[in-house]
């Protein structure tokens, strides 16, 4: 080989607090310089390990996977699940850095959800799906602290809460079972009760994530009890016994998966597993469904990250990487692709922060009947929204490095394999658009049309005046397209229901921005919001569509 023969110099990052304007514009509209001066310097440390230490290690580890050993020498069963070094080192930082505990310690008051998902943000990309454990933890603390349940929060909520690393438990949830993980109604694993024994548990769990977890949130129909999801109830289950041994489980399998690899997905079968219910022997879904709002945010927010982590290497690239003649940062047609994709990561931003300050306005008992009518509304829009946009957006970034992105040492292909799941987990985008339906319900989208109003009012800017009309006609389509359908028959609701929800969710993501860039036109003198929110609205807001049943019923029928 020629000592000259060219290498292409790979692209770089830096401290991810640092370069990543769109974090750091909206913390300076959100919160105020005292609770700045109290957020900047974690934001800053997770900033400089984010874009050094943790992709360093990130790309050193690539090859390795959790390992799980079922038995040890002597014919015991241990079902020990070792995890990689990535891993262990995420879940200090992770404790250290309160990512689960700031909420409940609550600093910042009602804008500790604000901090705690900025952390998150910088914390995601680089630490391969710790994220995961993290926000089942921060969900099943949530729900022990609003259960009622003194003794179980006594004995968990410390752990859960932990910033000491030798403390910090993390929690599972146990839902899917290989009936359904949408039609989690259909669970069949069964809690019986024995006065001398308590509570026990027996079925098979399908997917359960980050096994290593020492307790998690699970549910079983006790003997008896109706078919459906209102005969299961929620149980409280440690995972292992006083001498670490699996308790009355075993891990059959992790699962091979196309991504998240890191994280030890298990199917687990409960061999009488002893169980605490957690509050009523019923109604175990809808009891549970305070996990999901807590993870539903968690995925948005990671899959919002995972964007910002793709077009971050891709706009460095762009820099570095010649071309007929110049870099790709300079071919027009380039720069057009980079910038759609930009717009989207923008927009999604702030869904995704949208709903982490709703969230903590509830938590404060600062949210009016409205800001909880519009949390409920936009919890599963946002989480549909964001990973359907991530997927789209890590196959082009992909793309933007031609062959390189498809080279699985660059890291680029895990990006795009990792953000499939968004779409998959905490619901799919399916289920979550006929859940926004429920969640809109008879009041229609009046609240979100109101808050959308108030978001708007302050736009000056000559497109952004002319955006914000494009904006409140769309959804005025959106809810009309709603009240016709909603009169006519199911099927057309149903049918339409995910390019309804997408379409509220663009809107409402496109009205956010829109406001963000009119602050920042006027008090950063910064044009790259407004470029953001007029791209994004070009890339297209309003998918609703009215396709013939009986056509569609063809194609899927179709042999
Ligand atoms: C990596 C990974 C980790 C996971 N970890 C966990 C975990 O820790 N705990 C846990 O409980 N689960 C976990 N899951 C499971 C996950 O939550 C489920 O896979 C998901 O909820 C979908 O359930 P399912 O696989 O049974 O698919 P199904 O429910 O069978 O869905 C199949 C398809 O049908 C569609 N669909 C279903 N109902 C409707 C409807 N009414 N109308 C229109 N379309 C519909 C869905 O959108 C989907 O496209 C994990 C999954 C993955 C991939």
């Amino acid at each position: 080989m020629s000592s000259s023969a060219f290498t292409q110099s790979p692209p770089r990052l830096g401290n991810q607090y640092a370069d990543d304007r769109v974090l750091r514009s909206y913390l300076a509209r959100t919160l105020s310089p005292e609770e700045m001066a109290l957020a900047r310097p974690a934001l800053e440390r997770l900033g400089a390990l984010a874009g050094g230490e943790l992709t360093e290690m990130q790309r050193a580890e690539r090859a390795l996977e959790p390992r799980l050993e079922q038995w040890d020498a002597w014919g015991n069963r241990v079902d020990r699940i070792e995890v990689t070094p990535l891993w262990r080192h995420a879940e200090e930082i992770a404790a250290r850095e309160g990512l689960v505990a700031l909420p409940y310690e609550a600093p910042l008051g009602r804008h500790s959800r604000v901090l705690q998902f900025a952390l998150v943000h910088l914390f995601t990309p680089p630490t391969d799906v710790y994220a995961c454990p993290l926000a089942m933890t921060d969900g099943a603390a949530r729900t022990l602290s609003d259960s009622g349940n003194a003794m179980l929060a006594e004995r968990a909520l410390p752990r859960l809460t932990s910033r000491d690393p030798a403390l910090f438990w993390t929690g599972g949830q146990w839902m899917t079972e290989a009936t359904g993980g949408s039609d989690v109604g259909r669970a069949e694993t069964v809690a019986r009760f024995r006065p001398d024994e308590g509570w026990r548990l027996y079925g098979r769990k399908w997917f359960t994530s980050a096994i290593t977890s020492q307790m998690a949130l699970t549910l079983a129909r006790p003997e008896g009890n109706a078919p459906g999801g209102k005969g299961l109830a929620m149980f409280y289950v440690e995972t292992r016994d006083a001498d670490g041994r699996p308790n009355h489980l075993t891990v059959d399998r992790l699962k091979d998966k196309l991504g998240t690899r890191k994280l030890p997905t298990a199917e687990l079968t409960l061999e009488g597993t002893p169980a605490i219910p957690v509050g009523e022997l019923a109604n175990g879904v809808r009891a549970i469904s305070t996990v999901l709002n807590i993870t539903r945010l968690w995925t948005a927010v990671a899959a919002v990250s995972y964007m910002r982590r793709g077009l971050a290497l891709a706009r460095a690239y762009a820099r570095e990487r010649i071309a007929f003649g110049s870099a790709l940062a300079q071919k027009p047609l380039h720069v057009d692709t980079l910038a759609a994709l930009q717009a989207e990561y923008e927009a999604g931003f702030q869904l995704a922060f949208c709903v982490a300050e709703l969230t903590g306005r509830i938590e404060c008992d600062a949210a009016s009947e409205s800001q909880r009518t519009l949390h409920r509304i936009l919890t599963p829009i946002a989480k549909l929204t964001t990973a359907r946009q991530s997927v789209a957006v890590l196959s082009e970034v992909l793309e933007a490095f031609g062959g390189a992105g498809y080279v699985e040492d660059t890291g680029l292909p895990m990006l795009l394999r990792d953000a499939q799941v968004y779409s998959i987990w905490e619901g799919t985008t399916n289920v979550l658009a006929l859940d926004a339906l429920r969640a809109i319900g008879a009041g229609g989208l009046a609240p979100l049309q109101r808050e959308t109003g108030f978001l708007l009012e302050g736009v000056r800017e000559s497109r952004l005046v002319a955006l914000s009309a494009r904006i409140q006609a769309a959804l005025e389509a959106a809810q009309d397209w709603l009240g016709h359908q909603a009169a006519r028959d199911d099927a057309r609701l149903e049918a339409g229901a995910r390019r309804f929800a997408l379409s509220v969710g663009r809107c409402f993501a496109a009205a956010l921005l829109a406001r963000h860039a009119q602050w920042s036109l006027e008090q950063e003198n910064d044009r790259r919001a407004l470029a953001a929110v007029l791209r994004f609205a070009q890339n297209g807001i309003n998918l609703i569509g009215d396709p013939d049943l009986e056509l569609s019923q063809l194609l899927v029928d179709d042999k």
